[in-house]
């Protein structure tokens, strides 16, 4: 059986006629930047997470940017978040001259631990920045009441859940600032990079429109030292089509994960642990295993694919050596960089290619 990681083509299959419609009224309508499609994929955003405004913009990496940038955080701020993560979320940290302080995460849910926080927080530290990891949300009230407390603002980095609910709210819809990306494997993906910011404040979102747009507030006259972080129409016209099809296809990933958890319970493996009052979208099903180099060859001598997010914590990559950290500062993100793989997950993976991941796991 040949398993797909993610199955991107079954996917394009079903949305095909409405895909190829929508792209092919943006190339006739020639409005490539901005435009129509772009208004009406914000206004379905907002409506879909709740916030009040959703701005379109160039990939998660850049909405994590331009919210920092909004902020004005730079050389001397400090801004926390966890080391098991993808290198975007501390790398913005880092290209605006500010530090990053990890804290390290909740060996059950991956995310950051909020009881850990307060002790990594200096008249320094502007931001924080949780992970969503794998879908879930992280610890979003605990979180936000730290930050308050502190006089700090959070910017949840959504990249992995948009669609995921925390105690009935959707995320993108639980900090002063949310990031999502729509890279085309994320849980809503585009054919090609592309991202969101969210926010309930108007001169933040006001902000932050302007800094995508080289600083912009009219044509050539800047206020702000920006960047090209748009959204291209091509985008906003797939990502339409999909957004109307994702609740199903966020009750199919929720089906598709449960499932793969009651499959797997006798197996000696460590599956997903999601918190009473959260659903996850599960941008990953990742489990975890004491040999996993054996195990990943297993399965792939079987021809079934398996990623490691991450293999290597922040703290330890070359890229991070001027922060300073060492080895064993990060204990649970370490244990579970060695452990954690990936199995094939998409809102069209079949019983009968799940039944095959897991006896292959358990064979
Ligand atoms: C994917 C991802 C990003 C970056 O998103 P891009 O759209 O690829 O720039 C940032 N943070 C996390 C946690 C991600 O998974």
């Amino acid at each position: 059986m040949k398993i797909n990681f993610i199955d991107l083509q079954a996917q394009y299959k079903k949305y095909e006629k409405e895909i190829n419609s929508e792209v092919l009224e943006v190339f006739a309508s020639a409005q490539f930047i901005g435009g129509e499609k772009l208004n009406s994929l914000e206004k379905n955003l907002a409506v879909y997470t709740g916030a009040k405004h959703a701005i379109g913009c160039s990939s998660g990496t850049d909405a994590l940017l331009l919210a920092l940038m909004a902020l004005d955080v730079g050389v001397g701020d400090e801004v926390i978040t966890t080391p098991f993560t993808f290198i975007a979320t501390a790398e913005v940290v880092a290209l605006l001259g500010a530090k990053s302080v990890f804290v390290d995460i909740d060996e059950e849910s991956y995310n950051i631990d909020p009881s850990k926080i307060e002790a990594a927080i200096t008249k320094k530290t502007k931001a924080i920045i949780p992970v969503s990891l794998y879908g879930q949300c992280a610890d979003m009230k605990a979180i936000n009441d730290i930050a308050k407390k502190h006089n700090i603002t959070v910017i949840e980095d959504a990249c992995q859940s948009f669609g995921a609910t925390y105690r009935g709210k959707k995320s993108c819809n639980l900090s002063t600032i949310s990031c999502t990306s729509f890279f085309p494997s994320k849980p809503l993906g585009a054919y090609g990079d592309g991202g969101a910011i969210f926010t309930d404040n108007d001169e933040l979102a006001t902000k932050m429109r302007m800094l995508l747009n080289h600083g912009q507030n009219e044509r050539y006259k800047h206020k702000y030292i920006g960047i090209n972080g748009r959204l291209d129409a091509v985008q906003a016209a797939i990502l339409n089509v999909k957004l109307k099809h994702f609740e199903e296809e966020v009750r199919l990933r929720d089906e598709i994960g449960s499932r793969y958890s009651d499959l797997l319970e006798d197996a000696d493996v460590i599956t997903p642990n999601i918190a009473d009052g959260n659903t996850s979208v599960y941008a990953q099903y990742s489990i975890r295993v004491k040999n996993r180099e054996a195990m990943v060859e297993k399965l792939s001598a079987l021809g079934v694919p398996t990623a490691v997010h991450y293999p290597v914590p922040l703290h330890m990559q070359e890229a991070f050596k001027d922060l300073g950290y060492n080895i064993g500062d990060f204990p649970i993100s370490e244990l579970v960089s060695k452990e954690i793989m990936s199995l094939p997950m998409s809102a069209y993976l079949s019983e009968a290619e799940q039944d095959f991941v897991v006896q292959a796991i358990k064979g």
